[in-house]
């Protein structure tokens, strides 16, 4: 129960990796705002970490959208109270080669994945600010530190995160706020699902554990980095990968 006395907005909680870290939070006590493109795709993660004896609301925002994040936060400030930690994970590709790719997949992918965290952490940090305490952690991915063919947009946007990660650890660190990334590999959710099976065995083959990742495998880094025993950590990118970009 290592964080009964905080409230943890998720965003991008209704599958995948979102759906894990909220179940985790929420089974280690905290108020969690589980945030998805609407409420009712949130609700069936809330819903379980109220079943399980937890606490949780689910809320519908489109993180792109700043008049829509800056609604979301003053209402799971009245239902919840300020956000203490905020998980940055909502994320979409659109993947296709540099020549093909079309404006609106160049600006679809960077709002949602990287302006939609410059959105919320503006949206969250005041409560944190005004606590003296705070987490923020960003989902990005070693495609942001690796780049990949058919991907410019998602890998620009993830490097991107990794640059705000890193000014946000120095902006806020005097506030008692920590601001960190995790860069996963590749993990089993509805994202990698569309790969092709010689993709996915060929990125087995070429990773040292000798598996792909579950969305458990980053949930239980992201708890660790909202912890008390991550308290003299910030600005780093953990790549949790099974070792895969080594
Ligand atoms: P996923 O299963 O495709 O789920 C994406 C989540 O993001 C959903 O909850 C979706 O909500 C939400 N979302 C999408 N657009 C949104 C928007 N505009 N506003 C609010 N929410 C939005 O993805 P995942 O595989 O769990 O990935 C989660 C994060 O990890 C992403 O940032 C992804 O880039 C990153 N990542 C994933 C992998 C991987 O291998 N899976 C690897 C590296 C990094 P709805 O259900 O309402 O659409």
């Amino acid at each position: 129960m290592r964080f009964s006395d905080r409230v943890v907005a998720v965003t991008g909680a209704s599958r995948g990796i979102g759906r894990e870290i909220a179940l985790r939070f929420g089974a280690e006590g905290a108020q969690v705002a589980c945030i998805a493109t609407s409420a009712r795709n949130a609700e069936p993660t809330s819903q379980a970490i109220v079943e399980a004896g937890g606490r949780a609301q689910a809320y519908g925002c489109d993180v792109s959208n700043g008049e829509a994040v800056e609604r979301l936060f003053a209402q799971i400030g009245e239902d919840l109270g300020g956000v203490a930690i905020l998980v940055n994970n909502a994320g979409l590709t659109r993947d296709t080669l540099l020549l093909r790719m079309d404006e609106e997949a160049w600006d679809r992918v960077l709002d949602v994945n990287l302006k939609g965290a410059f959105l919320t952490t503006k949206a969250a940090i005041k409560a944190m600010m005004k606590a003296r305490w705070g987490r923020l952690i960003n989902i990005t991915s070693i495609i942001g530190l690796t780049g990949q063919a058919g991907q410019a947009n998602y890998a620009a946007s993830k490097a991107g995160l990794i640059g705000f990660t890193k000014s946000m650890a120095k902006e806020l660190g005097s506030r008692g706020v920590t601001c960190n990334s995790i860069a996963p590999g590749f993990i089993e959710t509805d994202m990698t699902d569309a790969l092709p099976e010689t993709m996915r065995e060929e990125v087995v083959k070429g990773t040292p554990l000798g598996r792909l990742g579950t969305p458990a495998d980053i949930a239980g880094t992201v708890l660790f980095l909202a912890s008390d025993d991550a308290a003299f950590i910030t600005g780093q990118t953990f790549v949790v990968d099974g070792g895969l970009t080594l």
